[in-house]
């Protein structure tokens, strides 16, 4: 796990030196996936594969599940590989394009108050994360997505939030199995998947200031509205 904070607050060190984060009840924090969230992961991975197999993009079909199986990668060394290839000789994360409205709807979130944390698990594979961690932030910088934190885990729901979104369906059924909050940002690897869902950035905004509208509700409710954790 690799967290990088503005500033701290809210953590714990823990008997073996990872850090543990309590739920800092002092504002409401959105857990944001970015791979088919925030970006258009499907989108730019399906140019590069074609590329890699040298396939006419429009013979891979849009409609892929997680792992990406229907564009028969696994002969050519699977995912893995073309992960690999993507991030290294691609620039996978910094030329993603981000889905349509995501930017925008995160700063007027952040504008309302809202905190944005990030959630991603991109250094899953060895040997080049300072790569995927540097066009990581790039890539937010050049789209000016405000976040206040940049989690890079898998385990989600060990970073506390109030509210999250994913699309990746393991990721879902697993924040939900820990009573997480969690709206399925809608794709082709994740429509089996009951609500709370939304297939556009102004359905995820009106969701997001629901929960924050309850939270605050809670908050005056208990008398703590207002003051500083
Ligand atoms: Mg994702």
């Amino acid at each position: 796990m690799l967290c990088l904070r503005r500033r701290r607050r809210g953590g714990l060190m823990g008997e073996k030196g990872y850090t543990f984060f309590m739920m800092d009840e002092s504002s409401f924090i959105f857990g944001v996936d970015l791979d088919g969230v925030v970006g258009d992961f499907y989108g730019i991975m399906r140019e590069i594969t074609a590329e890699w197999l040298h396939k006419p993009v429009e013979s891979l079909t849009r409609e892929v599940g997680y792992g990406l199986d229907e564009w028969g990668v696994a002969e050519y060394g699977g995912y893995d590989r073309l992960h690999r290839f993507a991030v290294t000789q691609r620039s996978l994360f910094r030329d993603m394009k981000p889905i349509a409205g995501a930017p925008v709807a995160l700063r007027r979130l952040s504008n309302r108050g809202v905190r944005i944390r990030i959630i991603t698990h991109r250094i899953f594979l060895k040997y080049f994360h300072k790569t995927s961690i540097t066009q990581t932030v790039d890539w937010l910088d050049s789209y000016d997505i405000p976040y206040w934190d940049l989690c890079f885990m898998n385990d989600k729901g060990a970073v506390g939030a109030h509210v999250y979104i994913d699309d990746a369906p393991a990721n879902i059924i697993d924040l939900r199995g820990q009573g997480c909050r969690t709206i399925v940002f809608t794709n082709s690897t994740n429509r089996h998947l009951p609500g709370p869902r939304a297939d556009r950035w102004e359905e995820v905004e009106e969701m997001v200031m629901e929960a924050l509208a309850e939270w605050v509700g809670r908050r005056r409710g208990d008398g703590s509205f207002g003051k500083r954790a």
